[in-house]
Parts: C-alpha cells; structure tokens; sequence
C-alpha cells in the first residue's frame, strides 16, 4: 500500500450534464491528481439520464424485472466513466475507467436496491500505482454471481463514501449544483442559510428526512468510517459544508436544519385484532421484501380490542407494500387496507435536542399559528416529525425555520 495522499471525488448528473461539464470535472481530478494526491472518481449518469431510462423502460413495459431494470440503468453511469476517462486522456493524462464488476463491488442480489457486501482494492490498487487517475461508476454493483445490480436511486454517494472509506481517502469530496448542505431547501425557503461544518448524525438525520444533497446511506459509510465528507459545487470555488465527527460546540446548536419528504405515502390496516404478534407478522412480511418503513402509526379504538396500523414508506414502493398487506390483511382479517398519498413530512433536527426541552412544543405551536393540522408525530433522539398534508408541506417548513431562528446569522456558526 502507498502512503500516498487518497481524495475520492463524486460528480453527480447536473454537473457531468455536457461536454464542457465533463471537462471541468476532469480538470478537477487532474489539478488534485498535480497537487501530489492519488485520485479516485465516482461519477453519475450525465443530466437527468437515469430519469429517462426509466421512462423508457415503463414505456415498454409497465412493471419491468427488476434484474433488466438494473441492466438498464447502469448503462447511464457506464455512458460517464468512458466519456470521463476520454477527457481526462485529451488533457494529457492517464485515467481508466472501472464498472462495479471489473473493480470487485460487491453486493446482494436484491435487485434496485442492493447492498454493499464487499468492495476490493486490488484492482483500483494497481491502477492507482501505475499513475492512473481511476473512475468508478456510481451507483451500481455486481452480485457474487456476477449479475448486475443498483444501489438505489441517487446511491453513487454511497458508492464515493463506501470507496473512501475501505480505501483509507483522506476525504470524500462531493459535487454537486447546489454549494453545501443548507438549513432547509433553499428553493423553498429563500432564508435558507448554508451550514459550514454538520456533523454525521445530524446530516445522517436531514438526509433520511428529506435533504437531498446527499444519499443517507452514504453518510452512514463517512460516520462507521469516520471518513470526512466535503459537499460543494461543481461549477465554483465557494467553500461547501464539511460532513465530519460532532464537536462540543455542535451540541450547542439545538435545531440544526428543517427538512420535508413529499416522496411518501402511508399504507394503513385498520381493524387489526390487538393480539401479540400482529405487529411482527405486518413488519417482518415488508421487511422480507426490502422494503423500508418510515415511520410507524399505530391507533387502538374499540377499548383497545383493535387497532389501526400504519406505516410511511417511499411513494416508489408503496404500491408493492399495499399488495403485501392486502394479502396479509385478507389472513388476518382485518377490515381493510389503505393507502394515503397524499402526505409530506416536515422534520426538525439537532444534536442539541438531546438536552433541550420545549423543541416539540416550539413546533406544534409554530404549526398550529399557521393551521396545518399533523396526522402523526414521530421523535427521535435528534429529530421531531409530523406527517402534514402534501398541500401544506412547504408552508410548514417554512414556518419552522423560523420559529426555530434559522433564518437568524450566528456568530457559532460552526455545526
Ligand atoms: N444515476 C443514479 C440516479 O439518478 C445514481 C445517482 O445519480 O446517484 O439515481
Ligand atoms: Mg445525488
């Protein structure tokens, strides 16, 4: 292994979107790859390309296998490494391009939205010794039988960080249109401010909650490996916001950022008997098919003889979970299954909630000013959510942010 300095960079789509956009990515990679360091590139699919393969593959078929699904789309980040690599060797510089398969990523066989098992660094190893500058495509893997498989969408930050981290990166850096990690989304709140330094679990929160400048799962590979991450722009200088360990001075910051999911639905049995074992059967049945549950809302009624039980998913995979519980509903006989698409939820989050009370409070009141009635309320260690109706969603984040001052400059604007 070298002692050399490793930087791992990641463009996303917007900034790979034309011929002069993969120019500058790659003179990005060639000024560190000059400054001494060994570079390693995640690239996305070019523009909004992965949207348009799936177009296409619904307009031939209205539910594709999953498997050509991900044979499909990999083609997108395929189309950047080659095209990469090209720029990179018209600048006068050696680059090679790798896919999951021929670097050794790793994954299980659960097609769209597979997970990371093992990423090898042999092959990248070699590459990077013989000077080359090497650029992996983001966002796919390959089974242990060689099938081809994606990570989820908007997974090739996880790819960048999963990278970063087994190859020891001194940092990962990710670019991106936006030029940091922002106090809410700045195009639906114009007092956004952007955040310097946050650290992993609050990002790690905003993320799962409805940021979207950056994969959640990715942040969890930068915490368990404590690789920094840095998220900046692409197309400027500007200084991004460092993902990175907790400092003392973070934990002063009560509310760190207000964030909204509208990619959600709640799919609802109402009529459960209450007997032990009737939440286990409901969850274990959806976890068996990957997929995952936001929040969970449960009712009892009837003197607590039955109960309602719900849970939110990703819009994407309800329609797969309402089929799971009408099948299981039909076993346990309950009286019906249903599915709410129309909801969003606005969150607040902080490593400072942790010592502070009165957050919930601030919250529902803050809400409860603007009329916005919450169907459910969810808390975390560093994190408060309420799931709103859809139509109400950018008003209650907007609301938010100010009632928690986020609007306000800080002199502490560290975390
Ligand atoms: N191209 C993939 C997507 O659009 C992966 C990514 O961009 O991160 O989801
Ligand atoms: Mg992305």
């Amino acid at each position: 292994m070298s002692a050399m300095v490793l930087v791992v960079q990641k463009f996303g789509g917007t900034s790979l979107a034309d011929a002069e956009k993969i120019h500058r990515a790659a003179r990005r990679a060639i000024r560190a790859k000059l400054s001494g360091q060994q570079v390693v590139l995640v690239v996305s699919a070019m523009g909004r390309t992965t949207d348009d393969l799936v177009k296409l593959a619904q307009a031939v078929c209205c539910d594709p296998p999953k498997r050509e699904l991900d044979m499909l789309l990999t083609t997108g980040e395929q189309v950047s490494i080659a095209l990469m690599a090209m720029a990179i060797d018209a600048a006068g510089h050696e680059a090679i391009s790798l896919t999951a398969g021929q670097l050794g990523l790793v994954t299980d066989s659960a097609h769209t939205r597979s997970r990371i098992q093992r990423i090898s660094r042999d092959r990248i190893d070699a590459e990077l010794a013989a000077g080359k500058i090497v650029i992996v495509a983001g966002f796919q893997g390959a089974d242990q039988a060689g099938e081809i498989t994606t990570l989820g969408r908007g997974a090739s930050d996880t790819t960048a960080t999963a990278l970063a981290a087994v190859l020891g990166a001194k940092c990962c850096e990710i670019y991106t249109d936006v030029d940091g990690v922002y106090s809410a989304d700045p195009r639906l709140v114009p007092g956004a401010r952007k955040i310097d330094e946050i650290n992993y679990d609050t990002m790690l929160e905003m993320a799962a909650t409805g940021a979207t400048v950056m994969h959640s799962r990715a942040i969890e590979f930068g915490k368990k490996f404590q690789v920094p991450i840095y998220v900046r722009s692409s197309m400027t200088d500007a200084e991004g916001t460092l993902i990175t360990a907790a400092t003392p001075g973070m934990e002063a910051i009560v509310v760190r950022g207000v964030t909204l999911r509208e990619d959600l639905a709640v799919v609802a049995m109402n009529g459960v008997p209450n007997t032990p074992g009737a939440a286990a059967r409901i969850f274990s049945e959806v976890a068996k098919s990957n997929i995952l549950i936001d929040d969970i809302v449960q009712n009892l009624y009837d003197g607590g003889r039955v109960a309602n039980i719900g849970f939110s998913t990703n819009s994407s995979e309800s329609a797969e979970a309402m089929a799971i519980c009408r099948r299981l509903g039909k076993q346990l006989g309950v009286d019906g299954v249903e599915i709410d698409e129309g909801v969003s939820k606005v969150s607040a989050v902080g490593l400072g909630m942790r010592t502070h009370s009165g957050i919930a409070a601030t919250m529902f009141e803050a809400l409860a000013k603007e009329k916005i009635n919450i169907d459910n309320i969810s808390t975390s260690e560093i994190v408060i959510s309420c799931i709103v109706r859809r139509e109400d969603g950018p008003r209650a984040l907007r609301c938010l942010h100010s009632a928690f001052e986020l609007d306000e400059p800080r002199e502490d604007d560290i975390a």
